[in-house]
């Protein structure tokens, strides 16, 4: 997924601790990596290894399904709605099931199937 263009979305600030940052610059020096490009690298493994661990949820203000990955196509469908995006909420059974949210069919894993 290419970064998007400066501008089109609010960027993000954070103090990582410093032998974390040091090491970190040190690596994306010598892999010639763009610091911004390896952080949303490391993003991107960390939601997939999220998505196997199966213990978060997403779902949107505007749906009564929660999905396991935004990769699903019924996730995709429901976050499109029109011209309005959005935004994802994350949660787990236990909210989802407060909130009386449903398992999402295609991408949800439960005891039953
Ligand atoms: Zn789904």
């Amino acid at each position: 997924m290419a970064r998007p263009k400066t501008g089109q979305t609010p960027p993000i600030s954070f103090r990582p601790p410093a032998p974390v940052r040091d090491d970190f610059d040190a690596r994306t020096q010598v892999a010639k990596r763009d610091r911004s490009d390896a952080l949303i690298e490391a993003m991107h493994d960390w939601i997939k290894k999220q998505d196997r661990a199966g213990r978060v949820y997403i779902t949107t203000d505007a749906s009564d399904r929660y999905h396991a990955t935004a990769a699903c196509p019924r996730f995709q469908a429901g976050r499109h709605t029109g011209d309005e995006r959005h935004p994802i909420l994350g949660l787990t059974t236990e909210t989802a099931a407060a909130a009386r949210q449903t398992p999402c069919p295609e991408c949800v894993k439960t005891e039953k199937s």
